[in-house]
Parts: C-alpha cells; structure tokens; sequence
C-alpha cells in the first residue's frame, strides 16, 4: 500500500514537472539540452543548429525523441559548447513540416527572433546584479507612469544618449525627470520581442507599439544596441530595470498574451498547431483580440504557459509587475492562477475588456469580475471617460467640457470603484454596480497610449478652447486622477504637455506624431511644477490612498453634488500617519468660479488656481468658499 503511495506521488510529480517545464535550450558548458512540447499527433521534430541567427546551412541536423511513448514533450541532448550559436525545431504533422521556429519558450534569440540563442544567462547579469532588489512599494503607495521607449527619448531635445532604447532609462537625464516627477513604477509599453519592427533595418525610423508578440521570454531587440547579439538585449534590459530599482522605482511589464502576431508563422501554431488558440463553433479562429486571433487561457498549455511566463520575468528580470493587455480575453480562473504564483508585491492590473467576443462559455477576467480576483486591478474607463468623453467618439466633450451628467461616475472614481454610500451607481456611465473590492484594484487615470492623449483630447472637445484653459483643464483632470483611492496612472509626456497631432491610434506613426518634446517642460513650466507638487503631496498624505475600502467607506464623504461640480471631505483623523484634519476637495468644470459650503473654520488652502503646494498657498476661512472656474481646490485644517 505505502509503496502505491510513493508510486502516485512520484507520477504526481514527473506531471508536474512537465506541466511546468519551461522547453527550449538549457545550456551549460559540456552539453545543451534541447525540449519542445507538441501536440500528440506529431510525426517527427527536428532540430537544425546554426552559426548565426539569420542566414546560412545548419551546422547539424537532429532528430528528436520523445521523452515517453505517446508523450507530447521530444527531448534531445547535444554534446560539446554550443555557447553563441542558434537553433529552430520545426515539427512534422501529416507528413508535412510546420516550418523552423525558435519554439514558445526561447529565451534568447537572433535578429527579428527568428532562431532560438543558446546562452549562457548567468553571463548576462551587469554588475551588481545579485543585490538588485526590487524596491518596496505597497499597491496603494503606487504612481503609474505608462511611456514607450521611443517616445520617452527619441527627440533630440531629451538630450538622451540611447534615443529610444532600453539603455535611455540608465542616463540620469531620464532617472532624475522621474524622480523629480515622483512617480514610482515605470510602465514600459510591450518590451518582449514583437514583430512589426526590422530589427536589420534599426538605422531607418521605425515605429510600431509592440502589441504583436513573436518571443514572449525575450526583450525586444529594436530597443537594444545590437539585436544580432542575444546577450546584449538581456544585459540591457537588466541594466535598466537596475537603474530604476536603484531610484526606488519599480519596473511592470506591459504583456500581451491574448493574441499572437499571427497564427501561422507563430511559435505556437508551429510546434502545437491550434492548440493554443480559441476557435468558433464554424471552425474559424475567434477574434476576442480584434488583432485576427486570440489565445486559450482556459488550456492548461496555455494557463502554464502565462504562469511560468510571468514568474520568469519575476525571477530572471526582477521585474515588478504587470499591465495585461486585453485581460477580457483571460478567463478569471488563469488570472488567479498567475495572482497566486508570483509574490504578493507584485503589482497586476489589466484592461477589464476585450475587443470583439470570445469563444469562451466561462468566466473572462472583465472588469466586472474584478471582485473575483483579488489582488488583481482594472482600469477604469467610468471615471476617464467621465472626465474627457466617450471612447467611442474624439470630439464628445464631459465633465472636463463643462457638460454636466458626469459627476456619479467621477465619484466612482474617486473611491476606487467600491460599494461607497455616496454614489448613485444607477447614473455611473458604464458600471452600475462597484466593482473592486479594495480601492487598490481600480486604476485612475484620463489618458493612456490607447487614444488621445489630454491634450488633444482637450483641443478636439472643448470647442475655442484657449492655452489658459487648456492647461486648466489639464491640471484638474489630473488632480481626480492623483486624488483617487485608486491607483494612479499618468501617461508618459503629460507633464510636459504632450500632444500627438491630433492622431488617435498611433500605433504606427512616426516619431514626429510619439514623440516627447522636452523643450515643453521650459516652455510650460507650471504644468510640471504642479504634478510634482500634486505627487508629492499625494505621497506624503495617507488621506489621498488610505488602500482599505472600509477605510473610505468611513473617512470620505460627498458634499452636495452640483451640475459640473464635484466635492468631498476626508476626514483625516482617522487615517493613520496623516497629519492634516479635515480635508476638502472640490473640482469645478463650470468657466465661472462657484462655491460650496463647509464648517466654520480656519483652513489652508494647498492648492487653488493651479497652484499646488502642500506646504500651504493661503489660508481662508470656512462658510461659502470659491473654487475658481475650471479647476481643483484642496483644502484642510
Ligand atoms: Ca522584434
């Protein structure tokens, strides 16, 4: 009996072992060992060893094993030092081979990632590697700052040495803008290897954002300073995320594992054809993604596949979270599944939406799911679209147009998207129920890569707006977003006033359309000096992210609420570590100053008329008091 125990446990464990296998090349210095899962009808595997990453005959040809009869995983050993030369498997279904592929899990590769590299990762750390640490920020401690690295460094007047690669964000021009912002978690738009960018042709401008997967497990080699040679993409990507640790900022990851560049020159489709993609009743591939497929979670392929993905990034990249693209596509049960194997600091959110349906009959993580995966946050659309208008439209003006029917969906917002008694969430735009069970889990914002950025937004909506107003606006709109109990998040340039011409979707404009204008900052400067007071006055007041719904569910109450005007009260005594009593926040999106009411008193006023100073601008009495037109005011006694 107690020897059938042993037997099970030890089955147990060779399935769990392959289930969690990551495949590919394990190098080491006498022998590289070679594995690729496949589907079960596989006829052959062969594996081709290669000088260079692109080009040439194959050094060697072999045919693999599989591991046990019957068994989906095909193993081979070679014999000698491979280290710096390439591989591809390519698999036999139906006497046909499926074409060369580094496989799903390569985690080096040659040019364009078209061959698997085999290195030797511990060769890959920079200096000082071994006591990087990922910095301790608590999720309601956290500033969003969401930049491509193109757009962040490309212009000549970032005055950046790495225009537009992973080494821009070592350079203390770039460290010291961050830390003189205050953000504290850098969200890199898709920096694995992606497809839509010529990695032969870097010499040439091109632009793409990255949401066309090739290499899950490999950085991006358009952002590298040699894309021919695998270990300089991995070097330098760590050097960055070292530097950004080293400014106490956190590096989250922006992946995309609902959708593949495409279905059939894709690793997955190469070595398990449709196996990891969800297809209609009729046969045809479901398109969730609206980028021609979408992926299957549900499979445990697939679920482990994204697991051991994420932990990967963690324990090789050390980085700190991650931004999952289309989170809708997922089903609810995979994304607990990542939330419970990776360590509980790092930060997870996602877009609680796809783009078209799914061909999935169960759970998807949208965002009203949320409240069935903890620890995992959405971002909020209610509130961004309340402040600047519908998705659906450029020109449509709300709140931040002075049109009024917004104001539920903005205090939505402002209590991270919980049960709160002083919503009416049958006038909130989209939810008309709460939907996070902590306010950590809704992401505050008003604009991101995906459509216009406020700027524009702002210009496109608000009908002769003036650069007075413009900047009004502006800075209110990121007041709600740095005053919500979500968790904020500012889309890169913002602070320097960015625009982007106009153009909407500009995945693949040139750098003339992304790119950060530095000179803004000289130009505007009292646009950067009050996210900075903003920041910092958000970082030093528990009151702004008390992290607990109970805790706002007590503390937050709503004054009376008027057409174009938002107003509430914190009641900061209750909250641990604050030292400002009653705080009051206003936003009046009226182009004529109005008042609201509030207990005799003496308060200091640290933020009015775009001005932000937590130290204290002036100081007035309670009673009736003014909120000039289009703008914010905090104040507290
Ligand atoms: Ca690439």
């Amino acid at each position: 009996m107690k020897r059938f125990v042993l037997l099970l446990m030890m089955a147990a464990f060779l399935l769990t072992q392959n289930l969690n296998a990551r495949t590919g090349a394990d190098y080491t210095p006498g022998a590289t060992a070679f594995s690729v899962e496949t589907n079960e009808d596989a006829q052959q595997v062969k594996l081709r060893i290669y000088k260079d990453g692109l080009g040439g005959k194959p050094v060697k040809t072999i045919n693999m094993k599989r591991a046990q009869a019957g068994g989906t995983l095909w193993q081979t050993t070679v014999k000698g030092d491979l280290k710096g030369k390439f591989y591809t498997f390519d698999v036999k279904y139906n006497g046909k081979f499926y074409g060369e592929c580094p496989g799903v899990w390569a985690t080096a590769v040659g040019v364009n990632g078209k061959r698997g590299a085999i290195v030797d990762m511990s060769g890959t750390n920079p200096q000082g590697w071994q006591t990087d640490r990922r910095p301790v920020i608590p999720a309601k401690d956290l500033i969003l700052y969401e930049m491509h690295h193109r757009d962040f460094s490309i212009d000549e007047s970032s005055g950046i040495e790495h225009k537009g690669k992973f080494l821009a964000l070592t350079e203390p021009r770039a460290i010291e803008h961050l830390k003189a912002l205050g953000v504290n978690a850098v969200h890199i738009l898709p920096s694995f290897d992606y497809a839509s960018v010529d990695e032969t042709r870097l010499d040439e401008p091109q632009y793409n954002w990255g949401y066309d997967p090739v290499n899950y497990n490999v950085p991006e080699g358009g952002y590298s300073t040699d894309p021919y040679k695998p270990e300089v993409r991995i070097n330098e990507f760590k050097q960055m995320v070292q530097a950004l640790h080293k400014a106490g900022i956190k590096v989250i990851l922006d992946v995309v594992y609902n959708h593949t560049w495409n279905i059939d020159g894709s690793n997955f489709q190469r070595t398990r054809p449709d196996y990891y993609y969800r297809k209609n009743a009729d046969g045809s591939y479901s398109n969730g993604s609206g980028c021609g497929n979408e992926t299957a979670s549900e499979r445990e392929g697939m679920r482990q596949f994204m697991i051991e993905s994420v932990k990967y990034w963690v324990e090789e990249y050390h980085i700190d979270g991650f931004r999952f693209d289309l989170m809708g596509v997922h089903d609810v049960e995979t994304m607990n599944a990542i939330r419970a194997a990776v360590p509980n600091d790092i930060f997870i959110y996602g877009e609680g939406w796809s783009a078209g349906s799914c061909a999935y009959s169960g759970e998807l993580a949208m965002k009203a799911n949320i409240n069935k995966m903890p620890g995992i946050a959405a971002f909020s659309d209610e509130m961004r679209d309340a402040l600047r208008g519908p998705w659906d439209s450029n020109s449509k003006a709300a709140f931040l147009g002075g049109v009024k029917g917004n104001e539920e969906s903005i205090k939505f917002g402002i209590v991270g998207a919980i049960q709160h008694p002083g919503v009416d969430y049958s006038q909130v735009n989209y939810s008309k129920a709460p939907y996070a069970l902590e306010p950590t889990q809704m992401i505050a914002y008003v604009s991101c890569h995906d459509d216009m950025c406020l700027v524009d937004r702002l210009k496109a909506s608000v009908k002769g707006i003036t650069v007075d107003e413009l900047i009004r606006l502006d800075l209110m709109a990121q007041t709600v977003v740095l005053t919500s109990q979500g968790v904020p998040f500012l889309l890169s340039g913002e602070e320097m006033l960015r625009d982007k011409k106009g153009v909407h979707n500009s995945y693949e404009s040139p750098d003339s359309i992304n790119h950060l204008d530095w000179d803004n900052l000289e130009c505007y400067p009292q646009v950067m000096e009050y996210y900075k007071g903003l920041i910092a006055m958000r970082k030093a007041h528990p009151a702004f992210h008390m992290g607990s719904a109970d805790m706002v569910r007590r503390n937050l109450d709503f004054l009376p609420t008027q057409n174009c005007l938002v107003a509430y009260h914190i009641n900061g005594r209750n909250v641990p570590g604050e030292q400002w009593g009653d705080i009051y926040v206003a936003f009046n999106a009226h182009k004529r100053a109005r008042t609201i009411e509030i207990p005799e008193g003496t308060y200091t006023v640290v933020c009015r008329n775009i001005k932000c100073d937590q130290a204290g601008l002036t100081v007035v009495k309670g009673g009736k008091v003014t909120i000039p037109a289009q703008s914010a005011i905090i104040l507290h006694n």
